[in-house]
Parts: C-alpha cells; structure tokens; sequence
C-alpha cells in the first residue's frame, strides 16, 4: 500500500502530515476515507465499504456526501477518534487537497448537546508533581475561556473533574506522571491528546494569550504563569485544528479556588450531583432541580451546582433574585415563557465567528436579542422584581448596542430563509439598492415566465399548457398531446413524452438566459451581502455572550424559584459563623419520591463532630446527605428544603463512602477509600464540612475500627472540620463522652414483636444497642448460632481496649474505653508534666467505679497527678508496645496477666 499512487497515494501522504487517527478526504461531491480508515470507519459506522482499484492494487473506501459529514464526523469523534479532514480546492491545472482542520472532542462545532463542551489543558509548574499547576478551560461552542490555579495535582484533578472537559491536553511534564494521568482518565471522560510542547513554553503561551486577550487584561487576570501555559496551549490547538472560532474567545476569566467549595471528584459522585452512582442523569440533584428553558440556563445552572461559592454577596445577589421570583409568580411565570423562545446565544456567537452561521442562525440571534427588553419590561413593571438584582441582571450588556444589532438583523433579513446561504432569498428588499434592482429584473423575468402559460393559450387558442423547468431541458412549453398539432410555427419542439410534447422558443430561451444570469447575480449578491452582515454579527461575538448571560441568569434564578415556590424551599440565613441548624431539612432528591420525615441538625463550635448510629437502612446515609446537599445548595445561592436553615458558609465539602457500601456497585476497593479518606484528612480545613459514610467498612473488624477512631480524633482534634460519622462500630459512640465537641445522634427505629420499625428519625444519644446480631436473631437466625455471636462478642470486647486520644486544647485528655464494661475512663494526657498516664487502665474489673469517679469530668484535667514509678512506666511502655491486632487472644491474656503480676511485683 505503501507504493500507492494516484487518489489512494495522495490520500496515504496526506494522512503521514497528520497525528489524527482518520483522514476525510473530498473526492468531488463525496468525503472518502480509504484503506484502513474506511474498514475502520466501516466497521464504527455502519457504513458500506467498496473496493477502488488504483493502479493495479484494490482498496477498501468509504465515502459519505459532502454536506452529511457533519453527523459522521460526530459520531466518529464520540467514539474517541480524531479525525483529519482534507478539502478539495481548484488550482489553475487541475484541483489540490489539503487538510483544512482536524476534528477532536473539544474542538467539535458541531455539536447539538446542551451541555458545555470543555477543552482543557492543564500544566505542572516546575515543582513537578508537587508543585503549582495550572488549568485553562475553552467552550469553543461558545467562547467561554477559563484559567485557574491549583495548588497541587489533587487540586488540578478536582478542577478537571468539576468542568469535566471532552478532551485534556497535558503539559510536557505532566505526560510521564502516570498516576496523574491514569486518575484523569479516571474521573473524566476525557480524550487525551499530546499537543505540540512548544505550545506550552511559557514565554509563547503568554505572548499568544496576550494577542488573544490583550496584554492588560492578562495581567489583571492574577493567575500563575502554569495557567498562562496552560491558556497559551489551548489557543494554540484551537488554531491548528483549523476551527476557525478563535475570534468568539473574546473574554478570559480567572477562576479562582478559593472563592469556590472545593468538592472533590468523589464528592460530587457520591452527593449524585449530575449523575447517580448507576450513572444516569435522572435522578440527580441536578435534574431534580433543574427547570431551566434554555440551553444555556440549564448549562449555567450546571455549573453553580459544580461551582459552589462562598463570597456572601454573590450568594445574596441569587437568593434575592430567587426571593423575588418565587414570590412574583406570574411574572415568574412570563419570564419563563419568553425565555422559552430564546436560542443558544453563545452558541450562535460561536458559529458567526466560525463562518458557519447560516440566515436562519441570524434570525436567531434576532429573535433571541429581542427578548432582552421583553424580560427588563416584565422585570420593571413587577415591583418586586424591579427591586431585586434582577433590575440589574439584564442591565448588564449595553441594551443600547443588543437593539441595535437586532434592528440592523431585522432590516437585513427575510422572514422566511433557506438553509443553504448562496441561492439568494436571505435578505429582505430595501436592505440594498443594487440587490433590490436584481430582485426587481429577477421578479420581473420571473413573473414574465410566470405567466407565460396563460398568454400563449390565449394567444394561440391553446389547451393543456405549462411552462416548467428542469435540469436537463430547462424552461419549456409543454403542451398536452391533443394540442401539440396546433402549436404554431416558432415552437420549436425538444422532447416528446406519452401524454405531451416540450417545446421552445426563442423568447423563452433568452429569458430563460436572463433569468439564470439573475439567479446567480442574486446569488452570488446575497451571499456576499449576508458575509459582510454575519461578519458584523460575529463583531459583537461578545455582546452576544454578555446577554446570552444575562438570559441564562435569569433563567436559572427562575428555575431555582420555581423549584423553590413548588416544594417549599426556604431561603437560608448564611453567615461566616460556625452555627449549622436546620430545621426539619430534607434531601432534596429522596422527597420527590417519598414521603420523607423531615429532620433537624445542630452543629456549632461545640458540637461539631456527630456520631450517626442506627441499624441498617434506618436513614444514617440519607440523612448525612441531605446535610451536605442543604448546605451545598446554600452556597449555591439557592433555597433548602427545609422549616428554616442558618448556614455557615463551608470552604469545602469532603464526603467519603466507606468501600463496602461502593463495592456493592463494584467500583471501589478499600485502597481507594484509604487514599481518598487521607486525600480529606489532608485537605480539608476547620472551615469544611466531613462527611463520613462506614469508613473503615471495606477492612477487617479490627483494622475498621482503629482506622474509624484515629481518623474521628484526628478530624476533631486536629483539623477541626464539621464532621458527621456514620459508623456500625458501635464503639465509636463512647468517644463523645472524652471528645468535647463530638456528640452521639441515632437514627430512632421502634422494635415490637419482633418487627422493626423505622421511624427515620434522627434524635440525640447513640443508638442503644448494636443491632447486628439483633437483626440476625430477627432474621430467625438459630438460636444457639445468636447466642453464640452475643457470647463471642463479649469476649472480643473484653480482649481489648482502644485508648481515647485529644480534647480540648488546653486540657488534652487521655482515656480507655473499656470495652468489657462499655465505660470509659479518662485522665489528663499532657505528656510534658509526665502525668496523664496514670488513668490508663486495663483493668477489666474491680477498680473501675474508682477510676471512672476520679476520671470524669473538667477536674480531673486540672489536678496535677504524681509522677509515676519507674516500674509502673516499664509496665506501660509494654503495654503500649503490645499489638492487639497481631497477637491471639490467649497470648494476650498470658501478656495482661504478666503485666499485672509485674504490677503486683512494684515496691
Ligand atoms: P442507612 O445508611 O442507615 O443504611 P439509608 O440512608 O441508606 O440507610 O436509607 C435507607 C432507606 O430509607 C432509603 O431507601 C431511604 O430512601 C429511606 N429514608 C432514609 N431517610 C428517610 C427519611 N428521613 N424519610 C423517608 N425515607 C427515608
Ligand atoms: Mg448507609
């Protein structure tokens, strides 16, 4: 094949110019693919492959009509493919070919798909894997540009995952980090590409991004030279994939991190934010909440869903907004039957500046600009919402301007256009002079033809008469067979058929002339006219997206009413407190489908870590849930389902899911939930909210619980984080006793006759029982196999102990659970004054009572206890070296007994 000449051969060298991984080449009126790209391309689209012979050789080839290529070309790029088009264009021998664009996930034009298309890049600073990265984000269906910062590569994933791009272009250095790029793949569905490396040296990129967005704005954008690199990569591969949309990125936008609530990628899984654990869309709090008009509404709201925020004033624009539109609700109501007329604006914008644009494109943008002074006329006349932010939300882009392109559109164009843009009939009369005068000869002629029918069977006494054209004849008179004799002379006759003849004449020929040199005067007339006015269209690229977002804010605000006013929502106080209460709350998705039983929170500064108990399927999850999707929907501006909500505003939203309940939908292993569970502990902050859903489930009992107990103590001691624990491990309901700021909540379920009841309640104090071998004995599990569990569960929590580290700063408390008598005993633990351990005990019995009574409460923290002996020490140190885990428990008994005897041995 290698030897290839002619159309095949000229195919072979064209695909060696390009890295994509399929060629279209125009052959005519046809896009072929040849050789393998057609088998492959057979083989993905259902598409009839022939053989060409060429020059001795045969090939496989496939080809589809040029003006279907669009629908093949998505297809082919949504399978993964990139796919290199190559246009036929005439020379002055004869015509050339060459590759005009390459077509990728992210620089598809043609996409139909209401969701924001992402192109991203995303650059590792010279610190490597440790160091500072940086993101850039492009919509080239709609010209949005975003740059940001990330502090590190879990920070860049968490940006990648929230703004889920199509296709990443990693930098140079991020192309050999495996792990980061295998977590890309993970958690997005991204196609990677590797784009030239010089697009992403730094001093390129900024003088690229620079002539893109002007210098100025550049600078002002604050964001570190990574995202610049980042920003210059993405212009770059726009422009070589030969788009043509690099004039709509008219505007770039820093986003910044902080003003955001990190959510991380599991978070917005598990929270089921735009798809549910099974992965569809429905039934996800984004679909839930979602009664958008428009496209680009319905993408915004998207991204206020994935872009929480924390600034309070912007918080308070929306709300306001939501306040006013949920209370005016037939203006609310006019609002979004006007927007339900309004079309893709950036979208549009796009397709102006790609050339691509048809008439109908621009009536469009006509009709959609009219509806801005239609929304600030319902706006202004309502006075709640013309004292809302609302007033200001469609003030925003120069109304001034947006009527002017909407007159200048609606002088220039017909009512009624075509599709194709070069066979005239785009543009209205009056628009031009000379195009009038061709319109009027081209009228004139055509009514002439129009009438000629009726003229010559006057004239000439003639039935049966048409005059028609086609392709191959042309204008002719047709005359029915029993007339055709009478015809008179100067018909010249050009085709008989069965019932008729077709006949000619000299006037019809030279009108037929005219009428054609017409057409195309028109043709040619118009479409330069409509050129010149979607070029001036695509001028205003900017002003088109600045209103397309004032339509999709109030749209969204709108949708956010509506679903507030339908399920009573109410508005949340926020405030930069530490106080979270809610008042009968509930989950936002769950209430759509149940009869759900509302439930309260308390969370402050002293209460800041639960413990959630309950047996199985009480509502543990559901409830964490709804606490973080209430708050997470607080900092989205919008209304919480619930009595009454005062929320303190969270800088993160961290959720883990321990492995058992995810292995169930097979995606998880106890090594991810270990590496996202320290992914928190490292990330998260005194200003975030936890939520702890089994951690430690996916392990042994052992190894469970001493991680679920570490991490508890390490969130409340350390980092401080508003935590909410579910846990089986009843155990973990002793720590509230010793911890100040954890408490104990169960889910309340009503136990009669050996039936469970769950209430769905959620109320103070841990659950009273643990309900594992409870549920077993209702399950009509033997008795002596229940019996025997209760037994040996008595013996494994006689044979261990598990120390309570932390407290209060100032007052660090140290103490034993004991799990024999489920008590907890505990003493001061500052390791400094050498005193604290003298409280620790493994004394399963007797001296309990005392040390309890001495243990408890503020004084025992106070009192400075005695030095220990040097013996008692050595005993301790042994005991604190004794690994539980790896030692059986009738060794253990052997160590304990030592111990004590060595106890007993002390002077
Ligand atoms: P757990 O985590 O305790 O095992 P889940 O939170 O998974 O329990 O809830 C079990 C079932 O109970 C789910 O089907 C859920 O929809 C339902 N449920 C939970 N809380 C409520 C509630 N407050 N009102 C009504 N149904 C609820
Ligand atoms: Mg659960």
């Amino acid at each position: 094949m290698t030897q290839a000449t002619g159309i095949v051969g000229e195919f072979l060298s064209l695909k060696e110019e390009t890295d994509a991984e399929l060629l279209t080449m125009q052959c005519g009126d046809f896009y072929e693919f040849f050789g393998e790209d057609a088998e492959t391309v057979g083989e993905e689209l259902d598409l009839k492959v022939s053989q060409k012979s060429s020059h001795g050789s045969s090939y496989p080839m496939a080809g589809v009509p040029i003006n279907d290529l669009t629908p093949y070309l998505k297809a082919l790029v949504e399978r993964g493919y990139r796919v290199a088009v190559a246009d036929q264009y005439e020379t002055d021998d004869g015509h050339a070919r060459e590759i005009v664009r390459v077509v990728t996930p992210g620089t598809l034009l043609e996409t139909s798909d209401a969701d924001a298309q992402y192109l991203a890049a995303v650059v590792a600073g010279d610190g490597g894997s440790d160091g500072e990265y940086g993101l850039a984000f492009a919509d080239i269906t709609t010209g949005r540009f975003l740059v940001a910062d990330a502090e590190d590569g879990d920070e860049a994933l968490t940006e990648l995952y929230r703004f889920s791009p199509v296709e990443v272009l990693p930098g140079p250095e991020i192309r050999t980090d495996d792990d980061f790029l295998h977590l890309v793949r993970e958690r997005t569905d991204a196609a990677l590409t590797l784009h030239d490396t010089e697009s992403f040296a730094p001093k390129r990129a900024d003088h690229a991004v620079g002539d893109q967005f002007g210098r100025e704005t550049v600078d002002r954008l604050g964001v570190a030279p990574p995202a610049i690199a980042a920003a210059g990569a993405v212009l770059s591969y726009v422009e070589e994939t030969g788009t043509g949309v690099l004039a709509s990125m008219t505007r770039i936008q820093a986003h910044h991190g902080d003003d955001h609530v990190t959510l991380d990628a599991t978070t917005q899984r598990n929270l089921e934010l735009t798809e549910t654990m099974h992965g569809d869309s429905d039934g996800s709090l984004f679909s839930t909440i979602d009664h958008t008009e428009t496209s680009a509404g319905g993408r915004l709201l998207k991204e206020w869903l994935q872009r929480p925020r924390r600034s309070l004033s912007v918080l308070e624009e929306r709300q306001e907004g939501i306040a006013a539109l949920s209370s005016a609700a037939l203006a609310r109501e006019e609002l979004r039957e006007t927007l339900s007329g309004a079309y893709d604006l950036a979208r549009l914008a796009s397709r102006a500046t790609h050339g691509s644009a048809d008439a109908r494109d621009l009536l469009a943008v006509r009709d959609t600009l009219a509806l801005l002074p239609a929304l600030a006329e319902t706006i202004s006349s309502n006075p709640e919402l013309a004292d809302s932010p609302l007033s200001e939300i469609v003030d925003r882009p120069d109304r001034e301007a947006a009527s002017d392109l909407h007159d200048e559109l609606a002088e220039a164009l017909a009512e009624d256009p075509p599709s194709t843009v070069t066979q005239g009939g785009l543009l209205q009369r009056g628009y031009d002079d000379e195009l009038d005068d061709v319109i009027d000869s081209h009228e004139e002629v055509q009514r002439w033809l129009d009438s000629l029918a009726d003229r010559e069977k006057r004239k000439h006494g003639l039935s049966h008469v048409t005059v028609d054209r086609n392709k191959t004849d042309g204008y002719y008179v047709q005359v029915g067979k029993s007339a055709a004799d009478g015809v008179p002379d100067h018909y010249e006759e050009i085709k008989t058929l069965k019932n008729s003849k077709r006949f000619t004449t000299e006037a019809l020929e030279e009108k037929e002339r005219e009428v054609l040199r017409l057409e195309e005067k028109r043709g040619d007339l118009e479409y330069e006219l409509f050129e010149e006015l979607r070029d001036r269209v695509a001028d205003r690229a900017e002003l088109l997206q600045d209103v397309g977002r004032a339509l999709a804010t109030v749209d969204a605000l709108s949708s956010l009413a509506t679903h507030a006013a339908e399920n009573g929502w109410v508005q949340p106080a926020l405030h930069r407190g530490n106080e979270l209460v809610i008042d009968q709350g509930r989950h936002p998705v769950v209430e759509q489908t149940t009869e759900f039983v509302p439930n309260d929170v308390r969370m402050d500064r002293e209460r800041g870590f639960l413990v959630v108990t309950g047996p199985n399927m009480s509502g543990k999850s559901t409830y964490m849930r709804q606490v973080a999707c209430i708050v997470l929907l607080a900092q989205v501006g919008s209304f919480v389902p619930a009595r009454e909500a005062r929320i303190s505003l969270v800088d993160g939203i961290f959720t883990r899911v321990g492995a058992l309940d995810e292995l169930a939908q097979g995606r998880s292993t106890f090594m991810v939930e270990m590496s996202e569970l320290s992914n928190i502990l490292h990330t998260a902050t005194e200003e975030s909210l936890v939520i702890l859903d089994e951690v430690g489930r996916g392990t042994a009992t052992y190894d469970g619980i001493s991680i679920a107990w570490s991490a508890t103590e390490y969130l409340h001691n350390e980092i401080q984080a508003k935590t909410l624990f579910a846990t089986h491990y009843h155990e973990l309901t002793g720590l509230a006793d010793n911890l100040p700021r954890v408490a104990n909540v169960h889910v309340a379920a009503d136990e009669r006759d050996g039936d469970v009841t769950f209430l769905r309640t959620v109320r103070d104090g841990p659950t009273d029982r643990s309900y594992g071998i409870h549920v077993a004995d209702l399950a009509g599990v033997p008795q002596p196999v229940v019996d025997r569990s209760r037994d040996v569960l008595e013996r494994l929590r006689e044979e261990k102990a598990i120390e309570a580290k932390g407290g209060s700063s100032s007052e660090p408390v140290q103490a034993v659970f004991d799990l024999s008598s489920g008590t907890m005993q505990t003493g001061t633990g500052t390791a400094g004054d050498g005193a604290g351990s003298e409280a620790v005990t493994t004394d399963g019995g007797g001296s309990t009572a005392e040390s309890e009574a001495e243990g408890k409460g503020e004084a025992a923290g106070e009192e400075s206890a005695p030095a220990l002996d040097p013996a008692s020490e050595a005993v301790l140190e042994d005991l604190e070296d004794l690994d539980i885990n790896t030692t059986s428990p009738i060794e253990l008994v052997t160590k304990v007994q030592q111990l004590q005897d060595r106890l007993d041995e002390r002077e």
